[in-house]
């Protein structure tokens, strides 16, 4: 998956267009109140290509020790992006850092498109005008307070984006299983864990013999593709590096994989970055576990608080299944397998129209839906829609302006009926027959 990086001073509109390009309608789930967001890092669907967005600090004149790291981190986001948005503010004009972030820019040989924001209310061509001083090629005018602009802005990302790696996993019945955690959680000892202990059946893919990016294993019969291993083993460099390359990397492998297996490292505890993981994962709609690792540091008052740790800061994940492991020791694996299995199992149900209808026929008698305009409304049938995320359609009258505390109390009926353990449920409302 690309990673695209919007770059600007201070208050030109970064995090709106952030927001705007990565809290698409589908990307919040009925079920799940609360969940964590990610304010730096985020999934958006441009132009039907799913991309990496990244909201940086912000650039501007070099000043006190809190500005130089804030740049700092900006430009190893520039390091990583295969694609810049240079955001400026039609309304402030372009002040002089600006020429200096733009060759910069250049000198970097940076792919680049500039983005002037804020032209609402402004004369195009005067905003135009100014901006083009910056000399950084095609220059896209947006409002991203009005969501005006995206769509041309969203076209031009794709066409200056390379061509998609092919590094795909098996297309076969296997389970793609992403292992994702902070530095340190345990990843890599819990995957060699699952390499060492079990026949490893292949290394394939994109010809790397020492560094496999996909292994494949076999354990009580069922067929494992372990997504990216490359990426766990290779993590060495500063503890920033680390921070910012894990994130993208976990998800880039949450994209290839059907079930992710959220390591939490229980000695420090279930952090706002553990929250931000499993929120990451619930948006691409993967069946997600939860290993608590590291089990075996803790004593049984510790034990104790990390699961309240848990109810309450992973509250709005509740349906995904926890295991306690020790990665190190090699405990609870038989236990994280069964769930990770389990989840698979959940996940891949075909939910036939009969059996989906009935139950939202139960579910609306038993409370019906809340009238809106005064009328109520009618859902007539259901049935599915897809996979990872398990997608529901429910098609009615007037079935759009349900609310979302009902979205959720249908949600949690097809969850009790079918199980749907550690898989996200999203809704679709149509209209009509
Ligand atoms: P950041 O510091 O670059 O992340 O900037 P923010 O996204 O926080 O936006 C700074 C201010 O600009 C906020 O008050 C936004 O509401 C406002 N803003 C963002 N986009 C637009 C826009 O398209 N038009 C107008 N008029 N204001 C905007
Ligand atoms: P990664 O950065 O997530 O891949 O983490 P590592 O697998 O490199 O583990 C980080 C540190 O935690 C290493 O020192 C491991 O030995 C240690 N560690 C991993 N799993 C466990 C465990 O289950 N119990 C204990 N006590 N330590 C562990």
């Amino acid at each position: 998956m690309p990673v695209v990086a919007i770059v600007g001073r201070p208050n030109v509109g970064k995090s709106t267009l952030f927001n705007a390009l990565t809290r698409t309608r589908d990307a919040l789930v009925a079920d799940t109140p609360g969940v964590t967001r990610d304010r730096i890092y985020g999934r958006a669907e441009l132009d039907g290509r799913t991309v990496i967005l990244v909201d940086t600090g912000g650039l501007d004149e070099a000043g006190g020790e809190v500005e130089l790291g804030a740049q700092a981190q900006t430009r190893l986001a520039i390091d990583e992006a295969d694609l810049v948005l240079f955001l400026t503010d039609a309304r402030a004009g372009v002040v002089p850092v600006e020429h200096e972030i733009a060759s910069d820019l250049r000198n970097r040989g940076k792919a680049v498109i500039q983005v002037v924001n804020k032209t609402d209310g402004l004369d195009p061509d005067m905003a135009l005008a100014e901006a083009a001083e910056l000399g950084l090629g095609d220059i896209f005018p947006i409002a991203a307070s009005h969501r005006r602009g995206l769509e041309q802005l969203g076209h031009a990302v794709v066409e200056r984006l390379p061509e998609p790696e092919d590094s795909s996993v098996p297309d076969d019945d296997g389970l793609r299983l992403a292992l994702i955690g902070r530095p340190n959680a345990g990843k890599s000892t819990l995957l060699n864990r699952l390499l060492g202990e079990e026949r490893a059946l292949a290394t394939p893919v994109a010809g790397t013999t020492r560094d496999p990016i996909h292994a494949t294993i076999e354990r009580d019969g069922v067929r494992y593709h372990l997504i990216d291993t490359a990426g766990i083993r290779r993590r060495r460099g500063s503890q920033e590096g680390i921070e910012r390359f894990s994130t993208i990397k976990a998800l880039q492998s949450m994209e290839q994989a059907r079930i992710v297996c959220l390591v939490c490292d229980v000695v420090e505890g279930i952090t706002e970055q553990d929250a931000r993981l499993a929120g990451h994962v619930i948006e691409a709609g993967r069946g997600l576990v939860i290993a608590l690792n590291k089990w075996d540091a803790l004593d049984k008052d510790r034990r104790r608080a990390v699961l309240v740790e848990v109810a309450e800061r992973l509250d709005f994940a509740r349906f995904a299944p926890v295991v306690t492991i020790s990665a190190l020791h090699g405990s609870g694996l038989g236990e994280l397998t069964d769930a990770i299995e389990h989840v698979q199992a959940a996940g891949e149900q075909e939910l036939s129209t009969g059996a989906l209808t009935r139950v939202l026929r139960d579910a609306v008698e038993a409370h019906p839906p809340p009238s809106v305009q005064r009328k109520t409304p009618k859902l007539r049938y259901a049935h599915g829609g897809g996979h990872f995320p398990t997608r529901i359609v429910i098609h009615g009258n007037r079935a759009k302006g349900i609310p979302d505390q009902y979205q959720r109390y249908l949600v949690n009926c097809f969850r009790k009926h079918f199980r749907l353990t550690g898989i996200p449920v999203r809704l679709v409302f149509r209209e009509g027959d």
